[in-house]
């Protein structure tokens, strides 16, 4: 008998209750799971931010922590946890919504569809937008997510250039790496999309010296995390004209302060970090298969580099 204890907000457990059971059934392994299990007991920690369980050290048997996030800032540093620690990679549901969330931002920056949503002075503008073949797009995060938004754009006719820490090798991407691969990534993009991590060296990436390398009134595009952006930078660039307008899913603090200046900003779109959602049905397959390995001797999937920091 295994023992899962779902340490996370009551609301998740509510939703995450049935789907875990099926899927924990469909391993066969002989289970049990609950919210409030005693902690010599405690195999696994399915982990959410803002958790009950700060202190991993209380459970001498814990043989692994799985997030239901993909991004782990909120435990990655946590002192106390010394026993692996899995992310949420999931196709069928996080990155599934990410290529959507992306794609859509993406097309309608490409195809200046606000010019004709919001209209008032009834303006007869019938000069065409671009083909996508002549707007450079730049993805910064080539992981799981950023590959898959790669491969879609791509499949849309957009030439994509992609920036990682590793070198990387991916058919029909311009894959760069380095210091002098983010200066080459970012140089004349026209749009930008941000799904890097938020780790030490990715705080403020883009500072006013990057936003500057982009193409004039370039599209931001920021599913990743808010420290990725220098928030003042942005704004001195969208006050300008260097950033065309910014679609920010994520922010330093959440939910995004009333009186920030995104909210009332004319180029600004805020969306309420809901690029892509972890969804129940599909991320208990993950959470469940990845237990099933660990069980079985194999080495569990989407382990997080603790010293990287993703
Ligand atoms: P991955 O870990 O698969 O990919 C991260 C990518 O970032 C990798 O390509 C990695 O490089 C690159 N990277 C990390 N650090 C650096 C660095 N210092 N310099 C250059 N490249 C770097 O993560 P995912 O694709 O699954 O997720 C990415 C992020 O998306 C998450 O961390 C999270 O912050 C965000 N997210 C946001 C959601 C939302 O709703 N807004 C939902 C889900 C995720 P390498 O390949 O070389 O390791």
């Amino acid at each position: 008998m295994i023992n899962i204890l779902f340490a996370a907000l009551t609301e998740r457990w509510e939703q995450y209750e049935t789907p875990l059971r099926a899927a924990l059934e469909a391993t066969g392994l002989a289970y049990c799971l609950g919210t409030d299990l005693p902690a010599e007991e405690v195999d696994y920690i399915i982990y959410a931010p803002n958790s009950t369980v700060q202190d991993f050290s209380i459970f001498p048997n814990l043989k692994a922590v799985l997030n239901l996030w993909a991004g782990v800032e909120a435990v990655v540093n946590n002192p106390t946890l010394t026993v692996p620690l899995a992310r949420m990679v999931d196709e069928h549901g996080l990155t599934q919504g990410m290529v959507e969330w992306v794609t859509g931002h993406v097309m309608r920056h490409h195809l200046g569809m606000d010019a004709h949503i919001n209209n008032p002075d009834r303006i007869w503008d019938d000069t065409p937008p671009p083909l996508s073949k002549d707007r450079p797009v730049t993805i910064l995060g080539l992981g799981v997510l950023g590959q898959a938004c790669a491969k879609a754009l791509t499949n849309l006719g957009f030439p994509v250039t992609g920036w990682s820490r590793s070198a990387k090798d991916i058919l029909g991407i311009r894959a760069l790496h380095g210091d002098d691969g983010l200066t080459q990534a970012l140089r004349d993009a026209q749009i930008l999309v941000l799904l890097l991590p938020n780790t030490s060296a990715t705080t403020n990436i883009m500072n006013a010296e990057r936003l500057a390398l982009l193409a004039p009134g370039a599209f931001l595009v920021n599913p990743g995390r808010g420290p990725l952006i220098d928030d003042d930078a942005l704004l001195a660039a969208l006050d300008s004209g260097q950033i065309g307008h910014a679609t920010l899913d994520v922010f330093r603090v959440e939910p995004l302060p009333q009186d920030h200046a995104f909210w009332t900003h004319p180029r600004v779109t805020v969306t309420p970090h809901i690029a892509s959602c972890t969804r129940p049905d599909t991320a208990a397959h993950a959470i469940a298969d990845n237990i099933a390995r660990s069980e079985a001797g194999a080495p569990m999937l989407h382990l997080v580099d603790r010293d990287a920091g993703y």
